[in-house]
């Protein structure tokens, strides 16, 4: 299989796309927005004057898109997809066609995935995209974002497949496990030995991510979850909420507060909004 993204090659290839910035007006800090798509995932991850997407939300429209500008954003640096399932990807086509200039990242475990194929067909965006086959790290001054790309069959279960995300500044960092289950909880906690003070609540908050091991290993203080209102999966679920609760952790959920947005505050991700 080529290899187009590898340690090297993904500060390489982000450094290529330099000198045309345009980044979000007027804000220094680094953020993190936990967008409000309803039952979806959507996070925006702002620092260094670049600006990454991971997932689009479930909405085929241009809300998304609209959105972005609407917070100001003035190019992308990335979009990276962590599976195929729609309430990740739905948004693509809308918001590569706002943000002409962004790459599409998505883990080459699910290049052969036959909807996502014909998704890609559909969109007309096989040319944007860019197979990621081995772990990463992407380098953006101060900043880092890494990359895990589990491995993944046909058959199996897209969301443990999901790429696997941690954004630091220092020692501030953020884990975004897509809609991964507790059978991937191994990787981020022995493989990759991650430590964030701010994670993401697996599969919308649902009974079989976000283990009270997980969250130890991590060393949480904050669980952010998105959902939509009265979703029909009814995520989150109340097991999740328990652990997050007797663990003492803050919890933010989207369809409760809308879009979160953390900032680092005293060396770790806090809650600005
Ligand atoms: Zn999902």
């Amino acid at each position: 299989m080529r290899r187009l993204f590898s340690f090297t090659s993904i500060g390489v290839f982000v450094a290529a796309l330099g000198g045309a910035w345009v980044g979000y007006a007027g804000r220094p800090e680094s953020r993190i927005l936990i967008l409000d798509v309803g039952q979806g995932d959507a996070t925006l991850i702002q620092t260094e004057g670049r600006t990454l997407l991971i997932d689009t939300g479930p909405n085929g429209d241009n809300r998304l898109a609209r959105k972005l500008r609407t917070l100001r954003v003035g190019s992308l640096d990335a979009i990276l997809l962590t599976h195929p399932d729609l309430d990740h990807i739905n948004g693509t086509m809308a918001v590569a066609e706002e943000f002409p200039e962004a790459p599409i990242l998505i883990s080459a475990a699910f290049r052969n995935h036959p909807d996502l194929s014909q998704q890609i067909n559909s969109w007309k965006l096989a040319d944007r995209v860019r197979w990621v086959s081995a772990p990463g790290t992407l380098q953006i001054g101060a900043a880092r974002l890494e990359v895990y790309v589990p491995a993944w069959m046909p058959g199996t279960p897209d969301n443990d497949g999901s790429m696997l995300t941690r954004f630091c500044i220092s020692d501030a960092c953020f884990v975004n496990p897509g809609d991964a289950s507790s059978a991937l909880d191994p990787i981020i906690t022995d493989e990759m030995r991650w430590k964030a003070n701010l994670v993401k609540a697996g599969h919308h908050g649902s009974r079989t991510s976000t283990s009270e091991t997980l969250l130890n290993e991590l060393g949480a203080t904050d669980v952010a979850i998105s959902c939509g209102r009265n979703n029909r999966f009814q995520h989150p679920h109340p097991e999740v909420l328990e652990r997050v609760n007797s663990a003492g952790l803050k919890l933010h959920r989207t369809d409760e507060s809308g879009t979160i947005t953390f900032e680092i505050r005293s060396g770790r991700w806090q809650r600005i909004n």
